[in-house]
Protein backbone atom coordinates (compact mmCIF):
# COMPACT_ATOMS: atom_id res chain seq x y z
CA UNK A 1 0.00 0.00 0.00
CA UNK A 2 1.24 3.36 -1.07
CA UNK A 3 1.44 5.68 2.12
CA UNK A 4 1.96 9.70 2.37
CA UNK A 5 5.97 10.21 2.29
CA UNK A 6 6.01 13.77 4.18
CA UNK A 7 3.42 15.05 5.99
CA UNK A 8 0.80 17.33 4.23
CA UNK A 9 1.10 21.32 5.24
CA UNK A 10 -1.14 23.75 3.79
CA UNK A 11 -2.22 27.72 4.49
CA UNK A 12 -5.12 26.51 6.86
CA UNK A 13 -1.76 24.42 8.59
CA UNK A 14 -0.42 27.58 9.50
CA UNK A 15 -3.58 29.31 10.61
CA UNK A 16 -4.90 26.35 12.84
CA UNK A 17 -2.17 27.24 15.11
CA UNK A 18 -4.07 29.83 17.06
CA UNK A 19 -7.17 27.82 16.59
CA UNK A 20 -7.82 27.56 20.83
CA UNK A 21 -11.26 26.10 20.47
CA UNK A 22 -10.40 22.64 21.69
CA UNK A 23 -7.39 21.29 23.80
CA UNK A 24 -6.58 17.22 24.21
CA UNK A 25 -3.48 15.62 26.13
CA UNK A 26 -2.76 12.43 27.09
CA UNK A 27 -0.07 10.68 29.44
CA UNK A 28 2.00 8.88 26.42
CA UNK A 29 4.71 7.58 28.63
CA UNK A 30 4.47 7.08 32.62
CA UNK A 31 6.47 10.09 32.86
CA UNK A 32 5.62 12.21 29.57
CA UNK A 33 2.49 14.22 29.41
CA UNK A 34 1.64 15.50 25.79
CA UNK A 35 -1.06 18.78 25.45
CA UNK A 36 -1.93 19.83 22.12
CA UNK A 37 -4.45 22.69 20.45
CA UNK A 38 -5.09 21.92 16.96
CA UNK A 39 -1.60 22.48 15.48
CA UNK A 40 1.28 22.80 18.22
CA UNK A 41 1.46 20.55 21.27
CA UNK A 42 4.31 20.87 23.94
CA UNK A 43 5.14 18.12 26.83
CA UNK A 44 5.63 17.78 29.97
CA UNK A 45 8.44 15.63 31.85
CA UNK A 46 8.12 14.27 35.29
CA UNK A 47 11.25 13.86 37.29
CA UNK A 48 12.26 12.78 40.91
CA UNK A 49 12.70 16.12 41.55
CA UNK A 50 9.60 17.79 39.63
CA UNK A 51 8.52 18.59 36.30
CA UNK A 52 10.01 20.01 32.95
CA UNK A 53 7.68 21.62 30.21
CA UNK A 54 9.04 21.58 26.92
CA UNK A 55 7.25 24.49 24.54
CA UNK A 56 4.71 26.07 25.66
CA UNK A 57 2.36 26.51 22.25
CA UNK A 58 0.80 29.73 21.81
CA UNK A 59 1.02 33.57 24.09
CA UNK A 60 -3.02 32.39 25.18
CA UNK A 61 -4.04 31.96 28.73
CA UNK A 62 -6.18 29.34 27.60
CA UNK A 63 -2.71 27.37 26.47
CA UNK A 64 -1.57 28.30 30.09
CA UNK A 65 -5.22 26.94 31.50
CA UNK A 66 -5.02 23.72 29.35
CA UNK A 67 -1.62 22.69 30.37
CA UNK A 68 -2.21 23.28 33.70
CA UNK A 69 -5.81 21.32 33.58
CA UNK A 70 -3.53 18.28 31.88
CA UNK A 71 -1.25 18.35 35.00
CA UNK A 72 -3.76 17.92 37.53
CA UNK A 73 -6.18 15.61 35.46
CA UNK A 74 -2.63 12.82 35.23
CA UNK A 75 -2.40 13.47 39.20
CA UNK A 76 0.71 15.87 39.35
CA UNK A 77 1.34 19.11 40.76
CA UNK A 78 1.92 21.95 39.18
CA UNK A 79 4.08 23.58 42.11
CA UNK A 80 6.42 20.88 40.96
CA UNK A 81 6.99 23.13 37.60
CA UNK A 82 10.71 23.92 37.76
CA UNK A 83 12.03 23.73 34.45
CA UNK A 84 10.52 25.55 31.29
CA UNK A 85 12.77 24.39 28.23
CA UNK A 86 12.51 25.79 24.79
CA UNK A 87 12.90 24.02 21.01
CA UNK A 88 12.79 27.51 19.43
CA UNK A 89 12.46 31.33 19.15
CA UNK A 90 8.80 30.83 17.50
CA UNK A 91 5.80 32.53 18.95
CA UNK A 92 3.92 29.25 18.73
CA UNK A 93 6.47 27.01 21.09
CA UNK A 94 7.76 30.26 23.26
CA UNK A 95 3.86 30.83 23.53
CA UNK A 96 1.89 31.01 27.87
CA UNK A 97 5.44 30.78 28.99
CA UNK A 98 4.99 34.07 30.74
CA UNK A 99 2.21 32.92 32.30
CA UNK A 100 4.18 29.44 33.42
CA UNK A 101 7.21 31.93 35.07
CA UNK A 102 4.46 34.50 36.74
CA UNK A 103 2.94 31.57 38.56
CA UNK A 104 5.48 28.89 38.99
CA UNK A 105 8.64 30.11 38.63
CA UNK A 106 10.58 27.60 36.66
CA UNK A 107 14.08 28.18 35.46
CA UNK A 108 13.80 29.28 31.70
CA UNK A 109 16.12 27.66 28.93
CA UNK A 110 16.82 28.42 24.96
CA UNK A 111 19.41 29.05 22.67
CA UNK A 112 21.15 32.46 22.77
CA UNK A 113 20.50 32.85 19.16
CA UNK A 114 17.48 32.05 19.33
CA UNK A 115 16.90 35.12 22.27
CA UNK A 116 17.96 37.05 19.93
CA UNK A 117 16.17 36.06 17.32
CA UNK A 118 12.83 36.17 19.11
CA UNK A 119 13.36 39.69 19.82
CA UNK A 120 14.88 41.29 16.84
CA UNK A 121 12.40 38.99 14.76
CA UNK A 122 8.88 38.30 16.12
CA UNK A 123 6.81 36.22 13.46
CA UNK A 124 4.19 38.64 14.10
CA UNK A 125 5.91 41.66 14.03
CA UNK A 126 2.50 43.86 14.06
CA UNK A 127 1.14 41.84 17.34
CA UNK A 128 2.42 42.72 20.45
CA UNK A 129 0.45 40.33 22.36
CA UNK A 130 2.76 37.25 20.89
CA UNK A 131 6.13 39.32 21.35
CA UNK A 132 8.41 37.71 23.48
CA UNK A 133 7.68 38.63 26.92
CA UNK A 134 9.78 36.89 29.45
CA UNK A 135 13.31 36.46 30.03
CA UNK A 136 15.66 33.27 29.68
CA UNK A 137 17.37 32.40 32.75
CA UNK A 138 20.32 29.89 30.69
CA UNK A 139 21.42 29.75 26.96
CA UNK A 140 21.77 26.02 25.75
CA UNK A 141 24.02 24.90 22.88
CA UNK A 142 24.86 21.68 21.64
CA UNK A 143 26.54 19.05 23.87
CA UNK A 144 24.69 20.46 27.18
CA UNK A 145 22.20 18.56 29.06
CA UNK A 146 19.44 20.01 31.54
CA UNK A 147 18.77 17.59 34.52
CA UNK A 148 16.74 17.29 36.91
CA UNK A 149 16.55 13.97 39.14
CA UNK A 150 16.70 11.42 37.13
CA UNK A 151 16.14 12.88 33.74
CA UNK A 152 18.79 13.94 31.63
CA UNK A 153 18.06 16.10 28.45
CA UNK A 154 20.64 16.19 25.62
CA UNK A 155 20.55 19.28 23.92
CA UNK A 156 21.74 19.35 20.19
CA UNK A 157 22.39 22.34 18.14
CA UNK A 158 19.77 21.95 15.04
CA UNK A 159 19.74 25.33 13.29
CA UNK A 160 17.58 25.72 9.62
CA UNK A 161 14.05 26.92 10.75
CA UNK A 162 15.40 29.32 13.05
CA UNK A 163 19.30 29.88 13.53
CA UNK A 164 19.47 28.71 17.30
CA UNK A 165 16.64 26.30 16.96
CA UNK A 166 17.56 23.33 19.18
CA UNK A 167 16.60 19.70 19.29
CA UNK A 168 16.50 16.93 22.52
CA UNK A 169 16.90 13.42 23.21
CA UNK A 170 15.57 12.60 26.69
CA UNK A 171 14.70 9.17 28.65
CA UNK A 172 11.28 8.07 28.94
CA UNK A 173 9.87 5.24 31.06
CA UNK A 174 7.16 2.67 29.46
CA UNK A 175 5.45 0.49 32.49
CA UNK A 176 8.97 1.04 34.32
CA UNK A 177 11.08 0.14 31.18
CA UNK A 178 13.84 3.02 29.78
CA UNK A 179 13.24 4.39 26.39
CA UNK A 180 14.91 6.85 24.40
CA UNK A 181 12.57 10.25 22.85
CA UNK A 182 13.63 12.32 20.72
CA UNK A 183 11.94 15.69 19.53
CA UNK A 184 12.91 17.32 16.24
CA UNK A 185 12.96 20.88 17.65
CA UNK A 186 12.40 22.51 13.87
CA UNK A 187 9.54 21.58 11.49
CA UNK A 188 8.51 23.47 8.76
CA UNK A 189 11.83 23.82 6.48
CA UNK A 190 12.85 27.52 5.95
CA UNK A 191 11.99 29.64 3.30
CA UNK A 192 15.76 30.41 2.10
CA UNK A 193 17.60 27.96 -0.04
CA UNK A 194 20.52 28.46 2.43
CA UNK A 195 18.32 27.66 5.08
CA UNK A 196 17.00 24.41 4.46
CA UNK A 197 19.86 23.11 3.01
CA UNK A 198 21.41 24.05 6.56
CA UNK A 199 17.97 22.50 8.35
CA UNK A 200 19.16 18.94 6.31
CA UNK A 201 22.29 19.30 7.69
CA UNK A 202 21.16 19.38 11.32
CA UNK A 203 18.89 16.84 10.37
CA UNK A 204 21.65 14.46 9.34
CA UNK A 205 22.99 15.38 13.23
CA UNK A 206 20.32 14.94 15.11
CA UNK A 207 20.04 11.55 13.42
CA UNK A 208 23.21 10.69 14.12
CA UNK A 209 23.18 11.48 17.43
CA UNK A 210 20.00 9.62 17.73
CA UNK A 211 21.42 6.52 16.20
CA UNK A 212 24.46 7.12 19.24
CA UNK A 213 21.99 7.16 22.09
CA UNK A 214 19.74 4.54 20.84
CA UNK A 215 16.22 6.24 20.46
CA UNK A 216 13.28 4.32 19.91
CA UNK A 217 10.70 6.87 20.15
CA UNK A 218 9.86 10.05 18.01
CA UNK A 219 8.29 13.06 19.20
CA UNK A 220 6.99 16.12 17.34
CA UNK A 221 5.40 19.67 18.50
CA UNK A 222 3.48 20.18 15.56
CA UNK A 223 0.37 17.77 15.38
CA UNK A 224 0.26 17.71 11.43
CA UNK A 225 3.91 16.45 11.47
CA UNK A 226 3.38 13.24 12.73
CA UNK A 227 -0.40 12.28 13.00
CA UNK A 228 -0.30 14.08 16.42
CA UNK A 229 -3.96 14.59 17.26
CA UNK A 230 -4.36 11.12 16.20
CA UNK A 231 -1.45 9.81 18.04
CA UNK A 232 -3.08 11.19 21.54
CA UNK A 233 -6.79 9.95 20.88
CA UNK A 234 -5.21 6.30 20.19
CA UNK A 235 -2.92 6.55 23.35
CA UNK A 236 -5.43 8.30 25.76
CA UNK A 237 -7.83 5.08 24.89
CA UNK A 238 -5.44 2.46 24.19
CA UNK A 239 -6.03 -0.86 26.53
CA UNK A 240 -3.05 -2.72 28.24
CA UNK A 241 -2.24 -5.38 25.15
CA UNK A 242 -2.04 -2.50 22.82
CA UNK A 243 1.65 -1.36 21.92
CA UNK A 244 2.64 2.36 22.45
CA UNK A 245 2.40 4.29 19.25
CA UNK A 246 4.85 6.46 19.85
CA UNK A 247 7.62 3.71 19.91
CA UNK A 248 8.83 3.11 16.56
CA UNK A 249 12.61 1.53 16.92
CA UNK A 250 15.70 2.58 15.62
CA UNK A 251 14.96 1.40 12.34
CA UNK A 252 10.77 3.83 12.48
CA UNK A 253 13.07 7.20 14.04
CA UNK A 254 15.48 6.95 10.72
CA UNK A 255 12.22 6.92 8.46
CA UNK A 256 10.62 9.08 10.29
CA UNK A 257 13.26 11.35 9.61
CA UNK A 258 12.96 10.90 5.56
CA UNK A 259 9.33 12.63 6.08
CA UNK A 260 10.89 16.03 6.84
CA UNK A 261 14.32 15.32 4.33
CA UNK A 262 11.52 14.79 1.94
CA UNK A 263 9.48 17.63 3.13
CA UNK A 264 12.74 20.18 2.10
CA UNK A 265 13.45 17.87 -1.38
CA UNK A 266 9.74 19.68 -1.75
CA UNK A 267 10.96 23.10 -0.74
CA UNK A 268 14.34 23.54 -2.46
CA UNK A 269 12.54 22.80 -5.72
CA UNK A 270 9.74 25.30 -4.81
CA UNK A 271 12.18 27.80 -4.27
CA UNK A 272 14.59 26.82 -7.18
CA UNK A 273 11.23 27.27 -9.43
CA UNK A 274 10.75 30.64 -7.91
CA UNK A 275 14.97 31.31 -8.63
CA UNK A 276 14.34 30.12 -12.61
CA UNK A 277 11.30 32.35 -12.79
CA UNK A 278 13.42 35.83 -11.63
ZN1 LIG B 1 8.87 27.29 14.43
Amino acid sequence: MKRLDKPVITMDTIKAMEDMSFFTHSLIFDDLLIIAQRETNCFVLKSTEGLIIIDAIWPKVEVFNAIITAIIDVGWNPDDIKKLILTHGHVDHTGCGKWIVDAYHPKTYLSERDDIFWRDQPVKKNRPETWKDYSIDVYIKEGDTVVLGDKTIFVYSTPGHTPGGLSFIFNVKEDGNEHMAALWGGSNPPEKIADTVLYMKSLDHFLDMAESKKVDVALSNHTSLDIGLERIAYSKKRTSYMPNIYIIGKEGFRKYCQLFRNLCYERLEKLSERVNDI
